[in-house]
């Protein structure tokens, strides 16, 4: 077992780092020693499947979030929570690490080790989404004990198990985080999340005029959501008691968004969307946007090219700055019809065979290696020269990712034999993001029969259409009895039976919903009279 010391310095290069759960640098080393081995393509995918800067990056302009992931690829970390925002915004810069005993055990007997997981180190998740039970904490506030150079396993240091119970908020709110968090490090922009908040909020009929919003409705959302809850540790932070609106929220609608954490986006994107898929596919939907991802692309492809047709640097250099594997680069040279410095052929040598049976077997890189007594460089080169060995290995990956996340969704099932699809969603998001974009049949196969309809969009509108125009009456109902006067509008009443996503695709297959809301949607005046007399039902 070698030093923590000896440790790091095989992990990142250096003796002295002072390693960051959260946010993490000198992420080339990290690649170079144990990325590539561990099956990553190069260090952006690195960063955007095994790390946090995915969720921290999300809303930053482009640059801002460009030098971000320069510094954490080459820098030393130093001012890097400074440079995103957290240390201003007050939400706690530092935080302790968490884990689940359940997803521990699960690792330990899976891989033989315990790990940590990244999605259970985002502010504010107290519980996990496989288990929906509370994560234990390790107080390890490392800059504080002068253990700054410790490498900890969960479960290696007395944890506090956290007392509260998982609500349906708490794994609500740990399900957007995490969806959040696998969105990726790519193609957003800040003008184009106000826009997607501007649109929601006039959607939902929350606006006045042109750049004010109802504050009154939208506080009342944001209280009922994911960060009103009394065990929400950031609670008073998000300030919602105010009758002006804080300052957060006026930044992240009015223009300064990326000044925001984003656990207020979570906060927000709960209230307004529901959820982080229809605020994509709301941001996706502004041509301007696509406009300016698609120049944004153009730009990085014309540098890309530049760097790869610069002679005077080697492919090791070229690489280095693009973030890929020299290999990769190699070849693309190649391709591009330059001329790149030829090593010698490998041969059919004992070594090379028993080298060739071990990578189509699946084993990894550095046990095949081992295994067949040749260099690691070796292995990777035979790879890089023989596409088909490399694609029978990706495919057998993506067969075993295949049947992990197929026994995960199962599991969801199991714990949820009568929940919706939603629900169990909830329980395994990566699962079913995957599923739903690589193997949409055994998914669409394995979901509750109503679910198979709404994907396969045979829906009967006529029939949908006489059932929720049914529910309009009850509705306004449930909105008189509010303790508190609320005008029952369109929005008001649509958010309480539709997504809003839906209806806004969907209203004209829904005529009879629309006359009904045009009949029962309470006027202003009838409004105003309602509230002087109102008395809440107990
Ligand atoms: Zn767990």
């Amino acid at each position: 077992m070698p030093s923590d010391r000896d440790a790091l310095d095989q992990l990142v290069g250096s003796r002295h780092v002072v390693p960051s759960a959260d946010l993490p640098s000198r992420l080339d080393e990290v690649f170079i020693r144990v990325g590539m081995r561990a099956g990553f393509n190069s260090v952006q995918e690195m960063i955007s499947r095994s790390t946090l800067y995915p969720y921290f990056t999300f809303f930053l302009p482009t640059e801002r979030k460009a030098s971000i992931l320069n510094r954490a690829r080459t820098g030393t970390g130093s001012g890097l929570k400074v440079e995103i925002g957290l240390v201003a915004n007050r939400f706690g810069a530092s935080t302790p690490l968490r884990h689940c005993p359940a997803c521990v055990e699960a690792s330990a007997e899976s891989f033989g080790r315990a790990i940590w997981r990244r999605e259970q180190q985002l502010p504010g998740v107290s519980v996990c989404l496989m288990h929906r039970r509370p994560l234990h904490e390790t107080e390890l506030l490392q800059s504080r004990y002068g253990n700054r150079h410790q490498l900890v396993l969960p479960g290696q240091l007395a944890a506090r198990p956290s007392t509260a119970r998982a609500s349906r908020l708490e794994i609500k709110f740990a399900a957007l985080s995490t969806e959040l968090l696998s969105a990726g490090t790519e193609g957003r922009n800040a003008a184009g999340h106000v826009r997607a908040y501007r649109r929601a909020l006039s959607r939902l009929g929350w606006v006045r005029g042109a750049t004010q919003f109802d504050w009154h409705r939208l506080r009342q959302a944001l209280a009922e959501g994911v960060c009103g809850a009394d065990s929400f540790p950031f609670r008073g932070r998000l300030d919602l008691t105010q009758a002006e609106a804080p300052a957060w929220v006026r930044a992240a609608l009015g223009g300064r968004p990326s000044s925001v954490h984003p656990i207020c986006h979570v906060a927000l994107v709960d209230a307004l969307f529901e959820s982080v898929d229809l605020f994509l596919q709301d941001l996706g939907q502004v041509t301007v946007d696509s406009y300016e991802q698609r120049t944004a692309l153009l730009v990085q492809r014309e540098h890309e090219e530049r760097l790869l047709r610069d002679q005077t640097l080697s492919c090791t250099e070229a690489a280095r700055r693009l973030g890929l594997c020299t290999t990769t680069v190699s070849l693309r040279r190649k391709r591009l019809g330059l001329a790149v410095a030829t090593r010698q052929r490998i041969g059919a040598s004992e070594g090379i065979d028993e080298l060739r049976r071990q990578l189509i077997r699946g084993v990894s890189v550095a046990d095949a290696a081992f295994n067949a007594r040749v260099s690691l460089s070796k292995a990777y080169r035979l790879l890089s020269v023989e596409p088909r060995l490399q694609a029978s290995r990706a495919a057998l990956r993506i067969e075993k990712r295949r049947q992990s996340y197929r026994s995960e969704w199962e599991q969801a099932k199991l714990q949820l034999p009568y929940g919706s699809c939603r629900d169990r969603r909830a329980l395994a998001p990566a699962a079913y993001a995957w599923l739903r974009r690589n193997d949409q049949d055994w998914l669409l196969a394995s979901l509750p029969p109503r679910m198979q309809h709404a994907v396969q969009e045979r829906v009967n509108w006529a029939e949908r259409d006489h059932a929720l125009s049914q529910l309009v009456l009850p509705t306004i109902m449930t909105i008189r009895e509010l303790t508190r006067p609320l005008r029952a509008t369109r929005g008001e009443i649509l958010r309480r039976i539709m997504s809003p996503g839906s209806w806004q695709h969907n209203q004209t297959k829904l005529p009879h919903l629309k006359s009904a809301l045009d009949l029962h949607a309470e006027s202003l005046e009838a409004f105003k009279i309602r509230a002087q007399y109102h008395r809440p039902a107990k």
